[in-house]
């Protein structure tokens, strides 16, 4: 028997081609005619689409969105949402303009539609991470998590080649910490496994060919399922070193767990053989000699993604330190957090090394 405990999360899920069309009616089964339309300055023209779909539904759109939820941002934000009287929220695009939402909904209350355009998993988990005078702090409450997810395969068409790879594999980062999780269960393992398969066979299929709608739509779904996982069990070792390059090291979210994933997979897999085995069979490689950390590592490298921290800017000066912080606050993972070890792991993963 392996006993569990499975807290499951309420939220309406829509999935399909086009959904976004729906929109007015979800604002109105919310109870709510005055949508503030959130989105980045990059993906303003999705905004003002938002904005005549809802028509007399919404009553403006802030384009202020960005990384890391800097809090003068959201309060900016906040002023704007009870100047206009806004009654829900209706974020669209990736983790930074989700995150924008839901610290608008933290400090108000308001209800949250999400349209995700990117794989990072945001939408589906209750926790927030913000920025003031440059230290991110992380909090994880319900007031947090979004009452619908809109997911339209037709809004991720736009999402550059570079980005699809690297925040697929942010996704795929989500479902192989839930394998290995302290709180796993078999509801979770299972979307996990279902999350990485999907991923890891669309990657390839879109970056040959970016119109592809069935593989773009592989790769959606798995985004929602390795979220679900995120959201829904403790992460480990992989979540707690991107957490601390990308808050002190300043470097780019998706492309750090994309070059880290490989190493901490290396790292903890001789004390968790079980999800180890469960990661690489879901990636189609467990017959075939190569490892799940390798497997993931030749996936990255072939379709063009970074694969060193060198390459993302860090400096070779600035691994004792990352060392010191990521050995620092201890934390559930499976191998022990040996600061020597951790520090290894981060000078292969600096170098862009083949996990051996
Ligand atoms: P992002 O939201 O920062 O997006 C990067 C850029 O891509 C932005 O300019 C955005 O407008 C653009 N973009 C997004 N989708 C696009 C599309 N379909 N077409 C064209 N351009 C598009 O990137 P991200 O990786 O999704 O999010 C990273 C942030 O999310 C980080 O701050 C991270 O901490 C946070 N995050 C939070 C959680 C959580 O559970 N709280 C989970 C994952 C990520």
């Amino acid at each position: 028997m392996r006993p569990f405990v499975y807290n499951a999360l309420p939220g309406r899920v829509i999935f399909g081609n086009g959904t976004h069309s729906q929109l007015p009616d979800e604002v109105k089964k919310l109870g709510c005619s005055k949508a503030l339309i959130l989105t980045t300055p990059q993906q303003t023209k999705e905004g003002d689409n938002a904005r005549a779909l809802l028509n007399g539904l919404a009553v403006g759109v802030s384009n202020s969105a960005v990384m890391h939820t800097p809090v003068d941002v959201t309060e900016s934000a906040v002023e704007l949402a009870t100047k206009l009287g806004a009654d829900c929220l209706v974020a669209i695009g990736g983790g930074s303009t989700i995150g924008l939402g839901k610290a608008i909904a933290l400090r108000t209350d308001l209800p949250q539609i999400v349209v995700p355009t990117t794989y990072a998993g945001s939408e589906a988990t209750p926790i927030i991470g913000q920025t003031e005078n440059g230290h991110k702090t992380t909090q994880k409450t319900l007031k947090v998590l979004p009452e619908v997810i809109l997911y339209d395969v037709s809004l991720t068409l736009t999402l550059p080649p570079k980005m699809v790879v690297t925040s697929g594999l942010n996704a795929i980062a989500h479902a192989v910490e839930a394998l290995y999780s302290t709180d796993s269960n078999p509801m979770i393992d299972s979307l996990a496994e279902q999350g990485i398969s999907s991923i890891a066979r669309s990657l390839p299929t879109i970056i040959a060919s970016p119109e592809d709608l069935e593989a773009r739509s592989d790769a959606l779904f798995g985004a929602w399922a390795c979220g679900t996982c995120l959201g829904a069990v403790g992460m480990a070792l992989h979540h707690k070193l991107c957490h601390t390059l990308g808050g002190s090291f300043n470097l780019p979210h998706s492309e750090t767990h994309t070059v880290v994933l490989p190493h901490a997979i290396a790292y903890n897999a001789p004390y968790a053989s079980q999800a180890i085995s469960a990661i690489a069979k879901a990636l189609g490689v467990n017959d075939t000699g190569k490892s799940a950390a390798q497997a993931i590592f030749d996936l990255a490298q072939s379709l063009g993604a970074p694969v060193s921290l060198q390459e993302l800017g860090m400096r070779e000066e600035d691994l004792d330190r990352a060392a010191d912080i990521a050995a620092s606050n201890p934390y559930p993972n499976p191998a022990p957090l040996e600061r020597e070890k951790l520090r290894k792991l981060l000078g292969d993963a600096w170098a862009g090394k083949r996990p051996e």
